[in-house]
């Protein structure tokens, strides 16, 4: 999510009172509800799938893919993946700063309770950081807010978040799918008795959410707000990358599966199964090649398929169709900015945070939790609210947030700057450098033009000052990746009418049909959509649906996840222990 979701201060709020638990855990089976409607049984009872094994086709080497293919293999099933770089990991990897390891895509960990990707992160000696919570904000006209403003502002926002979650889930099927994110934002500042700047204050920074969504938070559907809540307990920020978890998720998988890297997909053509004839999925690449399977996953993201609906023989079924162009997808891009020096970072942090091998962006395992170390730097991160000092199409919101790697554990920090940018402005941005060499002078320029009225805020900063200049920068592109979808990740625009509906017609495909099953972040269960944690679950839900119908053992399933939201929960349960509030979460249902 972007960073999805929850990044920073859930990090911090939700440690301070043992938050809302789900419902329920773990209690349903892999099917989805639009699963168990889809006429598996049908097949089941018509098709002589039952003990045969299948030779399956994954198309994609994501989170997704990889997990698929680990179950199926684990099942004793074939499996060839198709991938069109000349890469596995998908949205996951990776790229050097001067000399710094830093991740193009995901770097957060969303939620730890029972998160088998904050599971992997540990047992892959991957470092990961939990931020203190405390932010600056810049106001729209460059000047920074005290500290009490910026915590009234930074507190409004996030208890009005969960409000706004809270309010989703439950009035879901009321609130019209006109209303937005920020619709409620306003409605609640208005019930304030803040100051008008203060009122307005919050109002810029709720944009921030934009961030988090890869959208301004006036597309964000108020209805299907839910749909963006994450499992709940801590955010992580992967320190030293996700660089081991991803290898770690694929050493399962490589040498085990035959992988085609450099194949981009173009034709899927699979006709209905018939009883009494052998069924085969015929997958076509941009290399001329042709593949035959008994089963096809397609984990290409949802930006990809929204425009490559062309790809699939016969049709997709129009329900599919609609939940494909039903559900937007984000724009979030990073610009990495080095510096030789972090100027802004004022003071060491003392020997308390403990050394690991120095200069490895592959850290011991560790939560480093800046809360409990000395603070002697100023806050990590930093919100520019829609800057009047710089000059940019009007009709655009061009609110900015900056993250300081300065300030992770010795051996992941470095004096890079991370800047989110998202939606229109993110657009704009990557129009600008597209087709620009990385090394260039141009490149160089632009970047800097983009960032500097905000570092140039920072404590410290002087123009004369070689520290102050950046070294190098790096931008992502995903917009311009047509295998990343054009753009980030799923989430859920105002006018959207069946949100959760859709992801359960993703969730079914046309298996039970044509053979045809999809995985993906765009298909996970509610709580981890447009997540690695969702793309993880979501290539485990794909492999079982398929090893039901073969009647395969399932081994390394283990517990299924269901659609529960953390915000579901009844209010009054949240008192008491961690094991309290789940047993009377689960007596309640
Ligand atoms: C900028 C950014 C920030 C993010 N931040 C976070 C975060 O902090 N935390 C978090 O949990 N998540 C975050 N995410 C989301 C996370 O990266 C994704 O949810 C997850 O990686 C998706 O995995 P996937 O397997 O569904 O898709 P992908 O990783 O996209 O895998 C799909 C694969 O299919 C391949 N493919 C596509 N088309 C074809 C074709 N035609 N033929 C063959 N192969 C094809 C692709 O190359 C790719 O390898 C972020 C994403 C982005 C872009």
């Amino acid at each position: 999510m972007e960073c999805k979701t929850n990044r920073l201060t859930q990090a911090t709020r939700w440690h301070l009172s043992l938050r809302k638990t789900p419902k329920s855990v773990f209690l349903h089976s892999y099917s989805s509800p639009a699963a168990a409607k889809a006429p598996v049984s049908t097949f089941l009872c018509s098709m002589p799938l039952m003990g045969r094994t299948p030779h399956v086709g994954v198309i994609g080497a994501g989170i997704s893919g990889l997990r698929c293919a680990d179950i199926l293999i684990q099942n004793g099933v074939r499996v060839t993946i198709i991938e069109a770089r000349d890469r596995i990991g998908g949205r996951v990897c990776q790229k050097e700063i001067e000399g710094h390891l830093v991740d193009l895509g995901p770097n957060w960990i969303h939620g730890t309770l029972d998160n088998p990707i904050s599971k992997i992160g540990m047992l892959s000696n991957t470092t990961t950081h939990e931020w203190d919570g405390r932010q600056s904000i810049f106001d729209t006209s460059g000047n920074l807010y005290d500290e009490e403003t910026a915590t009234k502002v930074t507190d409004f926002v996030w208890t009005t978040l969960d409000e706004a979650f809270e309010h989703s889930n439950k009035f879901k099927d009321e609130i019209p799918a006109d209303k937005s994110l920020l619709d409620f934002f306003k409605e609640r500042v208005a019930q304030t008795s803040f100051t008008q700047a203060e009122k307005d204050a919050c109002i810029e920074s709720s944009k921030m959410w934009g961030s988090y969504v890869g959208d301004p938070i006036d597309r964000q559907s108020l209805k299907f707000f839910c749909l963006e809540e994450c499992i709940d307990e801590n955010n992580l920020f992967v320190a030293s990358t996700y660089r081991n978890i991803l290898k770690h998720i694929s050493q399962a998988v490589v040498g085990r599966a035959d992988i085609h890297l450099n194949e981009p997909v173009t034709g899927i053509e699979a006709n209905p199964r018939k009883p009494g004839t052998d069924h085969r999925v015929t997958v076509t690449t941009a290399t001329g090649q042709s593949y035959h399977f008994d089963e096809v996953v397609v984990t290409c993201p949802l930006g990809w398929l929204k425009r490559n609906k062309a790809a699939f023989s016969p049709a997709l079924p129009p329900r599919m169709l609609s939940a494909i162009d039903s559900i937007s997808y984000g724009r979030l891009e990073k610009v990495y900015v080095t510096f030789p020096r972090a100027f802004w970072h004022t003071q060491s942090r003392g020997t308390s945070f403990p050394d690991t091998d120095s200069g490895q962006a592959n850290g011991t395992h560790e939560v480093f939790n800046e809360k409990d170390l000395p603070s002697g730097h100023p806050p990590a991160f930093v919100q520019f609210l829609n800057p009047r000092y710089v000059d940019h199409p009007e009709d655009i919101s061009w609110n900015q947030e900056s993250i300081s790697l300065a300030a992770l554990p010795n051996g992941c920090d470095h004096p890079t700057l991370l800047f989110y940018t998202y939606g229109p402005c993110a657009t704009h941005l990557v129009s600008q450098i597209t087709g620009l060499d990385p090394s260039s002078e141009k490149l160089y320029n632009i970047l800097n033009e983009f960032v500097y009225p905000y570092y140039s805020r920072l404590p410290n900063y002087s123009a004369s000052s070689p520290d102050c200049k950046p070294s190098a920068f790096l931008a992502t592109q995903w917009q311009n990746d047509p295998y990343a979808g054009n753009g980030s990740y799923s989430n859920f625009q105002v006018g959207l009418e069946q949100g959760d509906k859709d992801i359960e017609v993703f969730r079914a495909g046309v298996g039970a049909e044509r053979g045809v099953w999809f995985a993906g972040e765009h298909t996970a269960p509610f709580v981890d959509l447009g997540t690695t944690t969702g793309a993880y679950w979501s290539g485990e839900r794909a492999a079982g649906q398929i090893c039901d119908i073969y009647g395969l053992s399932k081994a390394g399933l283990g517990l299924n996840r269901d659609d529960s939201l953390p915000s579901a929960v009844a209010l009054e349960v949240v008192k008491g222990t961690h094991t309290e509030v789940l047993t009377a979460a689960v007596a309640k249902e």
